[in-house]
């Protein structure tokens, strides 16, 4: 059997990056995780990288400031995954990554990188709108870059975090369901796609060997959660025995109020209005450039969006 990939972390501090360290371990990699100095005293991060070294993972000390650290980092590596931040109401460092695609490529070694994407497919997205479009033209500078320097890459579209969108019933700025009302966006009715983030790293470890996914787009599409506001709302009212009262808010109502909005928000409100208005993100059938990840990888036992809702009863 061919040897597994050692894999580089980078943001594995993260959200999605902590996951994705966990994964990486418990598939069996070498896995190292870049250690930025300039976390300092930021006691959580600190500890949390202590343990990933006790479960067995690698600190690599380097800065994005120190292009010769990058450089030794990735070199000691096959596989650079890269969840540096890219949500506005928490950060968005998505272009800092052209650093580390210029040490990638003085490096050599790496046989595939995958940046930090996971979410809409940016190449979808060129008629997005102000000012969320940001998000996507900014991962779409750091395909370009990847692709100049003739780096083989995976990109990972994993539609919507659970967390985010199961969690608010889809409602813009709720993370935790309401017993009591949901406000519909539109009809409720665009199909929409949910996945549970421990459910996404391990999708994409999976990728990182795989032939069939060299330089390619994985869609994560776990057919159970390919559901609309309203079916989520649905599975959310069995669970608690109880209907929610519902209110819908127009398209142009929800246009009109985000420009009360901060910056930050409206780059997110826009994101929303794309999933749930449009249908941004199941309204097209899978081309030649790419693959969906429950079908390579039917042995992963995904959690469905009823099994993930559980946790807020
Ligand atoms: P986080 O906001 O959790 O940040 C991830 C890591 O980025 C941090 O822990 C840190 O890692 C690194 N980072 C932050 N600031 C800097 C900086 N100034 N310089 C260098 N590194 C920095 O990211 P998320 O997990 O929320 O996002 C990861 C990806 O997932 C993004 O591409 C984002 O767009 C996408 N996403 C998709 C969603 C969806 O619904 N599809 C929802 C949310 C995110 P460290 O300190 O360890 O170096």
């Amino acid at each position: 059997m061919a040897m597994k990939s050692k894999v580089l972390v980078v943001g594995g501090t993260g959200y999605l990056g902590k996951r994705l360290v966990k994964a990486s371990l418990a598939q069996g990699h070498e896995t190292y995780v870049l250690h930025r100095e300039e976390i300092g005293v930021d006691i959580d991060k600190v500890q949390m990288l202590l343990s990933f070294k006790q479960q067995g993972a690698r600190l690599v000390p380097a800065s994005f400031s120190d292009h010769q650290s990058l450089v030794n980092a990735v070199k000691l590596v096959d596989v650079v995954i890269c969840a540096i931040s890219g949500v506005h109401i928490r950060s968005h460092q998505i272009l800092l990554q052209l650093k580390l695609v210029d040490a990638i490529k003085e490096a050599g070694n790496v046989k595939r990188f995958l940046p930090s994407e996971f979410g809409t497919d940016p190449a979808r997205m060129e008629n997005a709108m102000e000012p969320g479009r940001l998000t996507f033209d900014d991962k779409m500078v750091v395909r370009r870059a990847i692709q100049e320097a003739g780096i083989p890459f995976t990109y990972v579209s994993a539609n919507c975090f659970a967390g985010y969108f199961l969690g608010g019933l889809c409602q813009p700025g709720y993370i935790l369901p309401s017993r009591d009302h949901v406000r519909l966006l539109g009809d409720g009715d665009q199909k929409a796609i949910y996945v549970d983030e421990d459910d996404i790293a391990t999708y994409t470890i999976k990728t990182i060997d795989d032939p069939r996914t060299l330089n390619k787009t994985v869609y994560i599409r776990p057919p159970k959660n390919i559901l609309s506001q309203r079916e989520v709302v649905q599975i959310w009212e069995k669970l608690i025995g109880k209907e929610l009262l519902k209110s819908s808010i127009s398209k142009e109502e929800f246009l009109s109020s985000m420009k009360e909005q901060n910056y930050a928000e409206q780059v997110g409100l826009t994101h929303y209005y794309h999933v749930c208005y449009e249908g941004c993100l199941a309204n097209f059938e899978i081309g030649d450039g790419g693959e969906e990840a429950s079908k390579l990888y039917p042995e992963v036992k995904y959690t469905s969006a009823e099994d993930y809702m559980k946790r807020y009863l």
